[in-house]
């Protein structure tokens, strides 16, 4: 049996979803970007918050 219901969330930032990964596995419920590029708001799909100028 292969275990392939990793849980998956949509990115905050870009909004498309995105899986479970083993890096996350301490830090799941706190991960809300698909990627560093998101985190940091410089992925294009990403909505840029004000935050930075
Ligand atoms: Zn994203």
């Amino acid at each position: 049996m292969k275990k392939s219901n990793l849980p998956t969330k949509v990115c905050v930032a870009c909004a498309r979803p995105f899986v479970w990964r083993k890096k996350w596995e301490r830090d799941w419920d706190r991960v809300l970007y698909c990627s560093d590029a998101c985190r940091r708001g410089v992925h294009p799909l990403a909505r840029r918050n004000t935050k930075t100028r």
